[in-house]
Order: structure tokens, then C-alpha cells, then sequence
């Protein structure tokens, strides 16, 4: 096997940094932190026969194709000085200061481990590395690039040594740079990987997609030449990409049971457009020109993958009768698939990019937080590495709540699970769930794409059994904890929580609502001794939260039977306990939006539920209506509804739907399509924030000539 030596000079790493940084303080302090490495690593040699610091100068130009920010540069160039040469702490924070230091030193604690039993050593290991990243995101990055060219001279050790690193590799390495959305990172990490762990396969897939190479290059070619046709025909201005497959991805469908020739998106293409509205504009033109293959239309534009990515996806019958799939996003979108949070350097609104990178980590990757969640548990290291390698990092599937955002489980998750995971008070209050709109036992165990609606009763508890049920480490925990409390304090804890939101209801300041003169009256008025007897009362629903507020600030009479209702943003997903401690549900016969006529129902035990006036169900309903309206100070709260279109004919208009309700703003849910005698019938669900913005949609609908009716469903 010949080996590319990999030589690079400091002068041509400068010159890719220069092509997004140019400030010369900068430039400056890199080739300062440059000089310390050179001087350091003097005399030092890879075990494949290079200058030390060639390692590190390929790393920072690993580093510079996501577009790293300087601090991280200098770390890149300064990795392995702390470890491996005789430099202290002190010494390196006088040269290039503290920041730079500091995660030099989080990379080095990371390598530093030597046990001596193989398991030890890796949960150090994976610990640490997991502790490095949550203190700053960057340390990691640079420790993906710093594996990275270690993979790539991964040939110049010995065997052993060779499957130990390609195992970490795919077990943390790559599962966390795809997790971070750091695609490129991933699938080289991946690759390199394989190469080592199983040569025979990885150079038989290689020699496979070689043979292919020239016709599925012939083809994409074509395919490019016509689209590209279509789409100048339409004035869309566009860049356009062929795509390979990765040799890994390739290899796992083959363990699939897949067969080679079956793969079908080893024909695939990229188009890249301006906006959101362009991308569905072009999806309706290639739908329009060639069939759609059933099922394999994903909208992640609308529905963005939990690392961020966001794209439309198909897959269409085009040159010769071969399948094609064909990815479709704007600029922006492809360079967060390509950098993930790492694109978070790229955007220069963003002042402070350190910043706004570790911000973009805890606040918008939920592995993130479920790492967080674990290592508060007081786990021992061994369960801590377990749990983040297998639960968090590893094996995830992913389901939705009704309005369509992902969560992320660990495969085999409950019902259970996913509740709380959007909330703790939402798992422990559950006491059911509907999956993809019927009832699941809570032991049902989860599949990718399922839809999860989690019912809640705010005087229910967790049951003892849950812990044998539920999957994930942490919320297994949390029930445990749950129960170590006892019942007052678990009231308490309540009682406190649905005051403190009473009191932000009616914009009450919290911390001096018990000054010593309120609470004095307040025990006096109910007879109770202390805060926490208040509390408890509350918590076990003895007094409501507002007649305890009332006795300090009156509040203007409500007429009993109106209720204004707050559509919280919660409502959506969840069915919580609305205000003055009535529940309001609303009901899924007639999915009333915001801006339709309402009335309120009265169930037994399940809250008010709201329908149209029109509702065809409220004929046999009673006594037990109250007027309800709408809170006209609502805010983007999104309302499910559902209506048919009856077209003329039997041609696929899906996605010329999907792409008039991107023009409205109005989100797909969900397209079903079914063929009748006179034409087709789509059963739409979306979510709309008004009745006007469903009407416009509608408006746009009725416009097309193959459209003959709208409905709105009542069931
Ligand atoms: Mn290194």
C-alpha cells in the first residue's frame, strides 16, 4: 500500500486560514502559537517517519475546512505540546494566554489516560471526553480532528493498536461529531474506520462503486443537464452537486440485507437554491418531471433533525429508469449538514462565535442535555459511559410530538420515556399516551417516526413499575428519585410550582409575595402555620392557587361561567391544566383554530373540551356548555385541522399542496392520498396559526384548476 505522506508547511495551512480570517493580530498569534509548537516538537518523529509537527499542522487544516476560529486553530497547532513536550501550563498561558491554554489542556486531559485493564481506561476515557465538551465544545472539535489525522496514518502502527483506535472511533468519535452535526468529520472518521476494522469489506464495496464509477457518473451528469434545464426554463438561480455515498453508509445498508445493486440512492445529486419557498418550488418541478418513488419524500426543512439538519429530501424515477435521490436546501442549510454546530463559526452576525457555538450545543442539541441529565445523577463512571455510549450517542431513534418536533430516544424507549423528556412534570403526571393516534400501553416500545401524544392528569403520579419499563438511565432515575421523596414533599413541591405559576399569571411579583406581613395573614386567614403547610394545601388541592393570592390582592369579579382560554404553547402538544385550574382540551372531532366560533364542553373529568359551534357531535351534548373565546393577545400558538381536497384527477399534486402551504406559511403534517373513481382525494393535516391563515391557504388551493372542493373534517 503506498502512503501519501501527508507533508504540509506552515505557510500553507496560513493560507487557508487566510481565506476567512484576515485580521493580521490574529494571524499574528497563530503563527506565535505556531513557533511555540515548532520549538517544542523539535527533534520529536511520528511513528511514520515524519517531523512531529506535521500532525498538528494537519490538524489545523482539518480544522480551517469548518472554518475554526482562531482560539481553536492555536489549540490545533498546540494539542499535543502539553502531553508530549516539556512545556508546563504556566509556560504556554505567558506565551499564547489563557483561553487558548485552557482547552490545550482539556485535549490533553482527554489523552493523558494510561490505565492499566482495557475498561478502565476506556470509561476514563469516554468520561472525560464527554466532561471536555461540556465545558467547551471546542475541545472536542479539536480532539475529532486530532482522531481524524490519526486515522489517516493510522497504517504506520501496529495491528492491535490499529483496532483499538478504529473501535473508539466508531463507538464515541464519530456518533459525537454526528451528533454535533459535523457530517464531514463523521463519515471520514467512519470510513477510516472500517478500513481497519474490516479491510476485506470496505475494499470489496471500494472496488464495487470503482467499476460503477463511469455509468452512474454518465447518468448523474444527464440527470443534471436536464434539471438544470428545467430549472433555468423557470429563472431559479442554483448550484448543483453530484454526491457520493460514504463506503460505510454503503456497508451498513448492506448489512441491512440490502443487496449492491439495490442502493438506490447511489445515484444522487444536490441542489442548492436561494430560499425555503425556492426549494419547494423546485421539489413540485422534479415531481412534475419525474415519478416520485412512494414513501421517500422527507420534509427536514420543516421538521429539522435534532443535530440541526435541514434539507428536502426525494427520491424520483429519472435517466433511464434509475432511481435518484436528490437532496434540496439553501446555502445556509447545506453548510449546517456539512459543519453542524461547527457553522456556527461561519455566520459572522454572530459577534462572539465561542459563544454562540457552546450556546448552539446545550441549547439546540438534545443529546447534549441528556448528557448533562446523566452526569447529575451521581452515576457510577462505569453506568455514566454506558448509558451516554448506548443511550445517548448510540442507537436513537427518533419520534414526534403532534406538532412535529423530533425527540430523540434511545432504542426500545417507552411512551414513559418520551414524556419525560419534553418535561419531568410531564412523565410524572402521565397517565397515558396515544401513539400515532391510538391508545399505546405504556410499555409499547417506540419506532422511528412514531407520533406521540402523552395525556396528563396534574393529580396523577408515576407508579413504582415504571423503572422495570422505561429505557433510558435517566428517567429511571428520576423515578427512583421520585419515590425516595416522600408524598408531603412531593405536595409541597407541587403546591409551590402551581403557585409560582398563578402568581406569573397575574404578573405578581414571586419573591416578596410571602414578605413576613402576607404570610402572617395568610395562615391567620387559613389557619396553617407555615409556608410549607400552604404549599401542601395547595398540592394536595385543598385551596387553589388564586384564592390563596386572593386574600393578599383582590382580584376583579370573572363571570364563573366565561372563561377566557390562553391557547399556551403547551396545549399543542400536551394536555395540561389550563387556567383556574380547568383543563382545556381541544377536541379532535372538529379541530376548532384560532379565530373559529367555539363553545366549551364540560367532560367528566377531563377538562373542558373546546369544538366548533358547528360541531355535529355537540347535537347529543347537554346542559354542560359554557362559552369559551379566544385570548386575543394569543401568541404563534399552532392549531392542528384537517380538510380533503377532491381533485380531477389522478396526477400526483402533493407536492404542489406542500409547496402552496410553504407560501402561507402553514405547516404539512401530514398528506394522505386516495384514488377514487373521479380523481384523487388528499386528507391534509397541517398546522395553521389562525382561521385566516387557513383560509388563505385555502384560497391559494381553490385557484388551481384541478382542485374541484375543499373540506374541513368533522368527524
Ligand atoms: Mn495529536
Amino acid at each position: 500500500m503506498a502512503h501519501n505522506k501527508d507533508t504540509i508547511t506552515f505557510e500553507e495551512v496560513i493560507e487557508l486560514v487566510k481565506n476567512y480570517i484576515h485580521d493580521t493580530e490574529s494571524l499574528e498569534h497563530i503563527e506565535r502559537a505556531y513557533q511555540l509548537a515548532l520549538s517544542k516538537h523539535k527533534g520529536q518523529y511520528r511513528k511514520s517517519g515524519e517531523a512531529y509537527i506535521i500532525h498538528p499542522l494537519n490538524v489545523v487544516k482539518i480544522l480551517t475546512e469548518i472554518h475554526a476560529d482562531k482560539e481553536t486553530l492555536e489549540a490545533g497547532l498546540l494539542h499535543d505540546v502539553l502531553e508530549d513536550c516539556d512545556c508546563t501550563y504556566e509556560e504556554m498561558e505567558e506565551i499564547v494566554g489563557p483561553v487558548v491554554t485552557k482547552l490545550v489542556d482539556g485535549v490533553t486531559k482527554i489523552s493523558k489516560l494510561h490505565f492499566s485493564t482495557e475498561n478502565e481506561y476506556l470509561v476514563e476515557y469516554y468520561k472525560k471526553i464527554i466532561v471536555g465538551m461540556s465545558e467547551d465544545v471546542r475541545v472536542i472539535i479539536v480532539k475529532l480532528a486530532d482522531r481524524l489525522h490519526n486515522m489517516r496514518t493510522l497504517w504506520a502502527l501496529p495491528h492491535e493498536k490499529q483496532v483499538k483506535k478504529a473501535n473508539e472511533s466508531l463507538e464515541i468519535l464519530a456518533p459525537l461529531a454526528h451528533h454535533l452535526g459535523i457530517h464531514k468529520l463523521k463519515s471520514e472518521l467512519e470510513d477510516l474506520a472500517l478500513r481497519y476494522l474490516k479491510p476485506e469489506v470496505f475494499y470489496d464495496i471500494a472496488e464495487r462503486l470503482n467499476k460503477t464509477k463511469l455509468e452512474r457518473d454518465r447518468c448523474v451528469a444527464l440527470m443534471m443537464d436536464e434539471v438544470k434545464e428545467i430549472l433555468t426554463e423557470h429563472n431559479i438561480a442554483f448550484e448543483m452537486k453530484g454526491r457520493s455515498k460514504s463506503i460505510y453508509s454503503i456497508y451498513n445498508k448492506l448489512n441491512k440485507g440490502k443487496k449492491f445493486n439495490e442502493i438506490y440512492d447511489l445515484l444522487a445529486m444536490r441542489i442548492l437554491v436561494d430560499t425555503t419557498q425556492e426549494c419547494y418550488l423546485v421539489l413540485g418541478l422534479i415531481h412534475a418531471k419525474y415519478r416520485p418513488m412512494p414513501r421517500r419524500f422527507k420534509d427536514y426543512i420543516a421538521m429539522p433533525k435534532p443535530n440541526m439538519y435541514q434539507s428536502l429530501h426525494t427520491t424520483v424515477f429519472g435517466i433511464d429508469g434509475y432511481l435518484f435521490e436528490i437532496q434540496i436546501r439553501t446555502p445556509e442549510m447545506d453548510v449546517i449538514a456539512e459543519n453542524g454546530v461547527a457553522s456556527h463559526w461561519s455566520y459572522k452576525e454572530h459577534k462572539d462565535g465561542a459563544a454562540s457555538l457552546q450556546t448552539a450545543t446545550e441549547q439546540k442539541l438534545q443529546f447534549f442535555k441528556s448528557i448533562i441529565d446523566l452526569s447529575n445523577d451521581k452515576l457510577s463512571s462505569e453506568d455514566f459511559v454506558n448509558s451516554v455510549r448506548d443511550e445517548v450517542l448510540n442507537n436513537n431513534i427518533y419520534c414526534f410530538t403532534p406538532k412535529g418536533d423530533v425527540i430523540e430516544l434511545p432504542l426500545g424507549a417507552t411512551p414513559i420515556d418520551f414524556a419525560y423528556k419534553i418535561h419531568t412534570q410531564v412523565g410524572e403526571t402521565m397517565v397515558g399516551a396515544l401513539v400515532n393516534n391510538s391508545v399505546a400501553p405504556l410499555d409499547y416500545e417506540l419506532k422511528d417516526n412514531d407520533i406521540v401524544k402523552i395525556l396528563t392528569n396534574k393529580s396523577s403520579t408515576p407508579s413504582k413499575e415504571w423503572v422495570n419499563i422505561v429505557k433510558s438511565t435517566a428517567v429511571k432515575n428520576k423515578i427512583r428519585s421520585f419515590f425516595a421523596k416522600s408524598e408531603r414533599e412531593l405536595y409541597i413541591e407541587r403546591g409551590k410550582d402551581a403557585l409560582e405559576r398563578a402568581l406569573r399569571k397575574r404578573k405578581l411579583p414571586i419573591h416578596n409575595f410571602f414578605n413576613s406581613e402576607n404570610l402572617k395573614k395568610i395562615c391567620e386567614k387559613l389557619k396553617l402555620e407555615s409556608l410549607d403547610e400552604i404549599y401542601l394545601e395547595i398540592g394536595n388541592g385543598k385551596n387553589a392557587p388564586n384564592s390563596v393570592i386572593n386574600i393578599i390582592e383582590k382580584e376583579e369579579e370573572e363571570p364563573v361561567m366565561k372563561k377566557v382560554l390562553p391557547p399556551k404553547e403547551s396545549d399543542a402538544d400536551i394536555i395540561v391544566s389550563g387556567l383556574d385550574m380547568v383543563k382545556v382540551n381541544i377536541a379532535n372531532c372538529c379541530n376548532p383554530v384560532y379565530g373559529d366560533d367555539i363553545i366549551g364542553y364540560i367532560t367528566k373529568g377531563n377538562g373542558i373540551s373546546i369544538h366548533r359551534c358547528t360541531c355535529h357531535n355537540l347535537d347529543m351534548l347537554d346542559n354542560r356548555m359554557v362559552e369559551v373565546s379566544w385570548n386575543s393577545n394569543s401568541n404563534n400558538t399552532k392549531y392542528l385541522s384537517n380538510f380533503l381536497i377532491h381533485s380531477i384527477t389522478m396526477d400526483n399534486y402533493i407536492a404542489d399542496i406542500v409547496q402552496k402551504a410553504c407560501m402561507v406559511g402553514v405547516s404539512i403534517d401530514g398528506i394522505k392520498n386516495m384514488y377514487q373513481t373521479d380523481g384523487t382525494c388528499y386528507d391534509v393535516s397541517c398546522y395553521v396559526t389562525s382561521k385566516k391563515q387557513l383560509e388563505k391557504f385555502f384560497a391559494e388551493l381553490i385557484k388551481e384548476p384541478y382542485i374541484k372542493e375543499i373540506e374541513r373534517l368533522m368527524r
